[in-house]
């Protein structure tokens, strides 16, 4: 059984660098194998979701190579580290671990006592040095790097907006890096969100919310907020979130937080909070330009002694357009292939090997996935879209899908038709013609539009 688990170990050693293998992969303890499941746990909630986030598809490839069968695996947080760490007990008793394999206890390492701020794990791999500064991220870039030099000083808060992928979580780290070396009486936080929300609710739940405000309001020098368009519709973490926010910032404290929308773009929002997030400098990263890509890949490749030729890194960068993440991912798994089968990487190999990818992501920019976004951006269903219903509400965003799927899709007039419930390609050429003209004057549409085409794929 713990073969299963050293063999993925031995697969995604040779998949990472040895940096990123140490810090993200040796410290998960192998808990039980029970079926398909490999349970595993570390000792902290930033760790199990930073892992979960960016390594479950690798974890769960690993784990399925090393059994010859379909496997996956949970990550948790150890019941040891639970029972010390005050703020983040679950009010569920958790499930008793099936006995298939035995725990060793000597392997499992004393849980730290302490819940400091300064304890969370930062990602090697992200600081200002590794990121690559071009026209579409060069402000947000500038700004990072005035807050790390000088917190509290130039912009507070520094809001940074923009797509998934583009670096946003990256220029976290790189400022919590940089702080941490240059001013280590530097009290840091840095907390997504989802997971300020989480501890709110627990802390709520065991009654110890004056220790959580004291943690943020008085015991933090720094506060890093990553994903704050999740606060959308928690009224109770938006409450507490505006206190802490009025502490830290009358005390002179810095405050950085990332976002997928504007302030004005995220819904459900406390106008008190938009207007505090608007108080200092509000940036965004956009998707890197061609040459960006190019130098990212280059960078990326020399970090992770990959044999990378100009001409395999330019067919990569234009083929990933939209993400960093996706092109990073897209060399690594090359670079991955390349090295199992023996072959040189050109970019005839390139073509072969990522064929499934160009595939997928012409599949990702279909009809239906472009209606799903409207609906979820507007707030109504699909099968409204579809529909013929003539209200506004549900009549504007159909227009606007029906725009983005012809200026986004390869599909025609009639084809788009028919993927909204059989409509005449006469109503969707019209609907495509109100929209454009409205861009040109309605600032609001044309902001909304640009939010949608920032979460589509590519
Ligand atoms: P976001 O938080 O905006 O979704 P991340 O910060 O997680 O994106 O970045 C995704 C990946 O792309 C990370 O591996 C990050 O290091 C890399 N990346 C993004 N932008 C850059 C850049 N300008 N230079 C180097 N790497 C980058
Ligand atoms: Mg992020």
């Amino acid at each position: 059984m713990k073969e299963i688990w050293d063999n993925a170990l031995a697969g995604i050693r040779a998949r990472v660098t040895v940096e990123n293998f140490n810090t993200y992969f040796r410290p998960l303890r192998l808990v039980v194998i029970a079926g398909d499941a490999v349970e595993l746990e570390v000792d902290d909630e930033f760790f199990r979701d930073w892992v979960r986030e960016h390594y479950q598809a690798l974890l769960d490839e690993a784990v399925t190579e090393a059994a010859g069968r379909a496997m996956h695996v949970d990550v948790r947080v150890s019941d040891r580290r639970k029972a010390n760490a005050l703020a983040t007990i679950d009010v569920e008793a958790d499930p008793e671990p099936a006995a298939d394999v035995p725990i060793d206890d000597a392997a499992v390492p004393a849980a730290s006592e302490t819940r400091d701020f300064a304890a969370f794990p930062l990602n090697p791999a992200y600081s200002f040095d590794t990121f690559v500064v071009g026209p579409a991220n060069e402000m947000a870039h500038a700004a990072a790097l005035a807050v790390a030099q000088d917190p509290a000083r130039t912009f507070n808060p520094l809001f940074v907006y923009g797509g998934t992928g583009l670096g946003k979580t990256h220029l976290l780290h790189a400022i919590a890096r940089s702080l941490r070396a240059t001013h280590p009486e530097l009290r840091i936080a840095y907390v997504s969100a989802e997971e300020f929300t989480n501890q709110v609710i627990k802390n709520i739940q065991r009654q110890s919310m004056d220790a959580f405000r004291e943690r943020y309001r008085t015991r933090c020098d720094v506060l890093l907020m990553d994903d704050v368009h999740v606060l959308a519709g928690k009224e109770r973490t938006q409450e507490e979130f505006f206190y802490t926010f009025n502490a830290l910032h009358n005390a002179q404290k810095q405050i950085v937080l990332t976002s997928d929308k504007t302030p004005q773009e995220i819904p459900q929002l406390e106008e008190r909070l938009r207007s505090r997030f608007q108080w200092g400098l509000i940036t965004d990263i956009k998707a890197p330009q061609f040459e960006t890509r190019v130098a990212i890949l280059q960078s990326k490749a020399e970090r992770d002694d990959i044999e990378l030729p100009d001409a395999v890194a330019f067919y990569l960068a234009k083929l990933v357009r939209a993400n960093v993440r996706e092109l990073e991912g897209a060399l690594i798994r090359l670079s991955a292939y390349a090295g199992f089968r023996g072959r040189a990487l050109t970019v005839e190999f390139a073509q072969e090997a990522l064929r499934d990818l160009v595939e997928n992501r012409a599949r990702a920019l279909s009809i239906d996935s472009i209606l799903k976004l409207v609906a979820e951006h507007f707030d109504v269903k699909v099968s409204d879209l579809r529909g013929a219903r003539r209200h506004r509400a549900i009549s504007q965003p159909r227009s606007v899908a029906m725009y983005l799927c012809r200026k986004h899709t390869q599909s025609s007039y009639p084809a788009i038709g028919k993927g909204f419930g059989g409509k005449d390609h006469s109503t969707v050429i019209s609907a495509c013609r109100k929209v454009k003209g409205a861009l040109e004057t309605d600032h609001t549409l044309r902001t909304e539009i640009e939010a949608i085409e920032r979460k589509l794929p590519g």
